[in-house]
């Protein structure tokens, strides 16, 4: 026992550093002059630099788990974001070094990363609690910018300074590059050459915020730094804007960088072969730990060193997000050698030495040159099947309904086998043309989102994805029922649609039918268990038809599957307030403001509960704190006016009064009417007050006619 823990206290600590949809092309230290990247460009200066490195998959959470379990998606079983979650069979290199003694932590900054997404497994700390970010633009993902990523690491760093000093293991994942590309610091944006290259290098900032604190504590010589990203981004190579889709080198080809000067020689660069899959094992390898066998991965240390030649590697690639998305075929490469081979309808062959950039498909010229790959791609296959966890987890729940929104919808089994035979490269033209839709609704140009919603659907009238978008569309615009008939026309072709049988039932409740509303939701919950959205709207339907403990028993269902999801929270807590128990109801609008602090409608109906409750220092803060994040309201400044009233100060309140009037209080009733003011109406100031708010009622009804 001794001598482990002595050996405990020698083993580094380990940082895996994840970058977001990074090229590895776009770093300094990989040749791009414009790159303004020094973190990275030094890491790589002071250890080992990989300069073919292949992701397992151009999206994020199979990339993840690759890397995280040193299995290829069909092994690990997470083909895509959203729809799959790792299962807790697998063993993570979290658990192998949680179970080794280090403490554990990781920090996402992407909701496709969330813990009900599996790759919790093995740490300490999974700070995944995305909700205080800003609400993410329309169909995209919520994420936390790389400067709050790194607040939060360096806080955790700090506390682990403080204790006994364990390894650690942190796993930190920054996101900015990935789209849309907002220039946060303006600084950086002035610098880079795109937008995009910005966003690398504010994620790059973080990276240095944190290789630059474990430099001045003394613990980076003492810290295995490994820098990767799960994929790159197209940028309109193949016509692809994004990533997803293809498997070309655009998306697949990844940085790879290794930090640990007692192992690795400065400023080396390592030209063999390398996959995601190898990471897990080589750091087990680092660290003299055992697992790396149960891996599909090959520990590269001694290789690393130099100590050994570069082993021959097969790199397995998969991209399902055009079958998963669009119903479209999948497609499955190899990099062998290179080659490059991509299984698909119109299958590709690339010499990649003599053409990096895949522009010339050599297969119907040489189809036997392919042979040796197929064989390839075959005996990965077959490895992967071997060692598939049983069961892979499906995910259906209220974060899967933003991953489909953002992505695109999950094509139904039914549809895919009509789909089979469209190769992705035929069907980018159609994927682009939903993302110009989905383009367009972000910006309210609603006219022509639904132009060419209406020209995709003529050419693919099997895409539901783009029929559920035109039906979105109607929403937005106003007109439910062909909101209605689209969505109906939706679930004639795909039953299946859970998110879809619940926006038939949003839209019952709005027309009052509650019947079929709740019919709705039910089927959405057959199909979809853990649908919290159907679970809230059942509550709320339950609360509507009086039934309070119908209500209680459907959100406490939905809080138990998602904790930190503040709307339903939300919606517990009004159904305690109207009745009356305003104990409970503050301490579940507590909870949503934790999530959301400045949460306007919460602050108030909190600042309302404390204020029944007799609790007048409280609900001034929450009517305070409202007045704060809503300085354009009156409602603020009127309900603090009948709390003063109430407590004795009719002076402050009729100041309060003119505040409110101010900022736009112009109904009469509302000073008439509420017997709170009672002692206020009794002031001399009062007449001028009605006057205002009387005049700003003439106003607003004037304003109203203009515009009507
Ligand atoms: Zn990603």
């Amino acid at each position: 026992m001794a001598l482990s823990g002595c050996e405990h206290r020698e083993r580094p600590n380990v940082l895996v550093i994840t970058i977001d949809t990074l090229r590895a092309d776009r770093l300094g230290c990989y040749g791009f002059g414009l790159a303004h990247t020094p973190a990275t460009d030094r890491l790589a200066e002071e250890g080992v630099r990989c300069t073919d490195v292949a992701s397992s998959a151009p999206i994020t959470l199979p990339a993840h788990c690759s890397i995280m379990t040193g299995l290829y998606p069909p092994a690990h079983g997470v083909r895509d974001n959203g729809n799959y979650a790792l299962g807790p069979e697998a063993v993570t290199l979290a658990e192998r070094l949680r179970g080794a003694g280090y403490h554990t932590g990781a920090f996402v900054s992407a909701g496709v990363l969330t813990r009900r997404y599996g790759l919790d497994q093995g740490f300490d700390t999974y700070d995944d609690d995305l909700w205080s970010e800003d609400d993410p633009p329309l169909f995209m993902i919520r994420e936390r910018p790389a400067p709050r990523t790194a607040d939060r690491v360096l806080a955790w760093l700090d506390a682990w300074k403080q204790g006994s000093r364990p390894p650690f293991f942190l796993w930190v994942h920054f996101f900015d590059p990935h789209q849309p590309y907002l220039l946060r610091s303006s600084d950086l944006a002035a610098l880079a050459p795109t937008p995009y290259d910005a966003e690398i290098a504010e994620a790059d900032r973080g990276v240095g915020r944190i290789v630059e604190w474990l430099r001045q504590e003394g613990v980076l010589d003492r810290t295995l730094v490994v820098l990767t990203a799960d994929h790159g981004e197209s940028l309109d190579e193949h016509g692809e804007p994004t990533h997803g889709v293809f498997i070309y080198d655009a998306t697949i080809q990844v940085p790879l960088v290794w930090r640990l000067p007692a192992v690795f020689a400065a400023n080396t660069t390592y030209r063999g072969p390398v996959r995601h899959v190898d990471i897990m094992p080589t750091v087990l390898g680092v660290l003299g730990l055992a697992g790396g066998d149960a891996t599909q991965g090959t520990n590269l240390l001694a290789a690393l060193q130099g100590r050994t030649a570069p082993p021959d590697l097969v790199q397995y690639s998969e991209a399902r997000l055009a079958e998963e998305g669009f119903g479209m075929a999948p497609l499955f490469g190899v990099r062998h050698d290179g080659r490059k081979w991509i299984a698909a309808p119109r299958p590709e062959l690339y010499d990649l030495r003599r053409d990096p950039r895949e522009l010339a498909n050599l297969y119907s010229a040489d189809a036997a040159a392919a042979r040796p790959l197929e064989e390839d791609l075959a005996a990965v296959s077959a490895d992967s099947a071997r060692r598939a966890l049983t069961a892979p987890t499906r995910q259906i729940d209220r974060e899967t309904e933003e991953m489909l929104r953002a992505l695109g919808y999950l094509a139904p089994p039914e549809q895919r086998a009509e789909m089979a035979g469209r190769d992705p490269k035929d069907g980018m033209a159609l994927y682009k043309q939903l993302q110009e839709a989905r383009q367009l609704v972000q910006v309210d140009r609603l006219d022509q989102a639904q132009a060419v919603l209406g020209e995709l659907i003529a050419a693919a009238p099997e895409n539901v994805t783009a029929r559920n978008l035109l039906a979105y569309v109607a929403v937005k615009r106003g007109d439910l029922d062909e909101a209605e008939r689209q969505y109906r026309a939706s679930l004639a072709q795909q039953p299946h649609q859970h998110r879809i049988h619940g926006a038939l039932g949003t839209l019952a409740m709005r027309r009052g039918d509650l019947d079929e509303a709740a019919r709705r939701f039910h089927r959405a919950l057959e199909l979809a268990p853990s649908d919290v959205d159907a679970m809230s709207n059942l509550g709320f339907i339950d609360a509507v038809r009086g039934d309070d403990a119908g209500a209680q028993a459907w959100y406490e269902r939905a809080v138990a599957i998602d904790p930190i999801y503040p709307h339903v929270h939300r919606r517990l807590a009004d159904l305690f307030y109207d009745r009356k128990d305003y104990t409970r109801a503050l301490e579940y609008y507590r909870r949503v403001l934790a999530v959301l602090p400045e949460y306007f409608e919460v602050l108030i109906q909190a600042g309302n509960s404390a204020r029944f409750m007799g609790d007048v220092p409280t609900a001034t803060a929450y009517y305070e704190q409202a007045g704060r994040v809503r300085a354009d309201s009156w409602i603020p400044p009127y309900n603090l006016a009948c709390l003063r009233a109430m407590n004795g100060a009719p002076e402050a309140a009729l100041a309060l009064l003119g505040e409110a009037a101010e900022r736009g209080l112009a109904s009469r009733e509302l000073l008439d009417q509420n017997d709170d003011l009672d002692t206020v109406r009794a002031l001399a100031g009062w007449p001028a007050l009605v006057e205002r708010v009387q005049t700003a009622a003439a106003r607003a009804s004037t304003a109203e006619k203009g515009g009507s």
